[in-house]
């Protein structure tokens, strides 16, 4: 058994809904529970319908909703053959009747709380469950509609609700485990679910990935394909460097640190539940079902290529602490830490010595009332407009030559490095460069990074005049090494 979840742009209208079908069919076999995004959009319409009829506005409000309801209604007609259409349409509409009733009462009371707003959010989910397990069975698939609600069991920290694994587990097992033994094709709303009074819920804004992982997770799918409009993750963002190319295999570590330097790709927080299980999860686009995507999972044989990627993360501001008397005192970095946690600032990176202690962080977190806090305690200078840059790979790991090569790179393209930090995982470099440098410093690491290494000569990537040994061939036996063979993985 797969899960197979679709992103809103996957399923935004008529012909990527078609899409969907037919990708569903190519893996009809192999027993696929379908997890769905609401229709692109549909999310943020329903949360501004909401703030109008929270403000009064409740004619606003309800046009929004009609907008909604034909939106939704005009696609299952472009889907649906008369009969099926006929079916589902009494569905949509008895939803969109209670959205309606939800927003005059939210009108009335002027008030959303964040239990009105699941209520009012799972209806996008719901409608598009609907609306696609329709379109799956007029096409011959046996594609039928799972109410998440009574599947995703959560605690009631409504619109970040946590979900209850064993609950949600034995939930699966009783309603969507015996459809997939009669391969009937369920089809259930991601990001949506219930309290176990079955008060919905939602689970964070993006949350139908977390869905996918979470039922992949319980009821031990083979892998998890999570469906979108990106080819998949790439080497770097191609918007910087056209030679950025698709990243077939990264592992879960590898994944997370690059998430968390910048680059726009799934969140693989999210996947920890199927990562946990050792269960592969697919990147792939729905608009070019044929491509590789990216396969992300917990080991993956190293590549012949130094990194995985490198990622760049603009808007950071460097904040520089000065000690009185030109020394730290101690306890010093504790305190300095603690304004920033005091308000809520995430810090990067970190770079201390005996007198001074360095601070990468994103430019908009840094309130005046933190600096002020800071100045309490010593001298404080910011730098803005700074990028991290990270270079990301379990390749770095352990071998040596690597950051002279990185620097080395750096510095062919004429920029100046501010800070360094390797991380404790030792699979990330982290420097900070300003921002206008970051295409120049990108494009030249990603030359000489993934220059089109053969296997034999796999470390030509040195500054010149460097030569280091070979490394030790990989291990894995893992059967993906059948990739490496056949070309460069990357
Ligand atoms: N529809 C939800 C959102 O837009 C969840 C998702 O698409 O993952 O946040
Ligand atoms: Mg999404």
């Amino acid at each position: 058994m797969i899960v197979m979840k679709f992103g809103g742009t996957s399923v935004e209208d008529a012909t990527a809904i078609e899409r969907v079908a037919e990708i569903v069919r190519s893996r009809a076999a192999e027993d696929p529970v379908v997890v769905v995004s609401a229709l692109a959009g549909v999310t943020d319409q329903l949360l501004a319908a909401g703030q109008a009829a929270a403000s009064g506005d409740r004619d606003r409000a309800l046009e929004r909703a009609q907008v909604l309801r034909q939106r939704h209604l005009c696609t299952a007609s472009e889907l649906l053959p008369s009969a099926p259409f006929g079916k589902v349409k009494p569905a949509l509409e008895s939803s969109f009747d209670l959205l309606q009733e939800l927003l005059t009462g939210v009108a009335t009371l002027r008030e959303l709380s964040p239990r009105s707003t699941d209520c009012l959010l799972s209806f996008g989910e719901l409608v598009s469950s609907d609306i696609v397990s329709a379109a799956l069975a007029a096409r011959g698939l046996a594609g039928e509609r799972v109410d998440a609600r009574e599947c995703l069991i959560t605690d009631a920290s409504h619109t970040k609700a946590a979900p209850l694994f064993d609950e949600t587990r034995a939930r699966l097992e009783a309603r969507v485990r015996p459809l997939v033994e009669r391969h009937s094709i369920p089809v259930m709303g991601g990001f949506i679910g219930a309290t176990l009074d079955g008060i919905p819920t939602t689970i964070g804004r993006g949350g139908s990935d977390y869905s996918a992982s979470i039922v992949g997770a319980a009821m031990e799918a083979e892998r998890i394909e999570i469906w979108t409009d990106v080819p998949g993750m790439m080497t770097t963002d191609p918007n910087l460097c056209s030679e950025a190319r698709l990243i077939q295999e990264i592992s879960f570590e590898e994944a997370a640190e690059l998430a968390s330097f910048g680059a726009k790709v799934l969140h693989p927080a999210t996947l920890l539940p199927a990562i946990e299980k050792n269960i592969p999860v697919y990147v792939l686009n729905s608009r070019d079902p044929a491509g590789a995507g990216t396969c992300i999972r917990a080991h993956v044989p190293r590549n012949h290529y130094p990194v995985r990627a490198i990622a760049a993360k603009r808007n950071s501001t460097i904040v520089n602490v000065a000690g009185e008397r030109g020394e730290i005192p101690r306890g010093f970095l504790r305190e300095v830490l603690a304004v920033f946690d005091r308000h809520e600032c995430q810090v990067d990176i970190v770079a201390s010595s005996q007198v001074r202690i360095s601070l990468a962080v994103e430019s908009g977190s840094v309130a005046p009332e933190l600096l002020a806090d800071l100045e309490r305690l010593a001298e404080v200078s910011c730098e803005p407009r700074q990028a991290i840059v990270s270079v990301v790979g379990e390749n770095l790991r352990g071998r040596q030559g690597i950051a002279a090569s990185v620097f080395g790179s750096v510095a062919a393209a004429g920029v100046n490095v501010r800070m360094i930090s390797q991380g404790a995982s030792e699979i990330t470099i982290n420097f900070v460069i300003q921002e206008e440098d970051v295409p120049a410093a990108v494009r030249r690491l990603h030359s000489d990074l993934f220059a089109d290494a053969k296997a034999e000569e796999d470390w030509r990537w040195l500054p010149s005049g460097v030569r280091l040994p070979q490394p030790a061939p990989a291990t894995d036996t893992d059967e993906s090494n059948e990739v490496n063979a056949h070309g460069p993985e990357i």
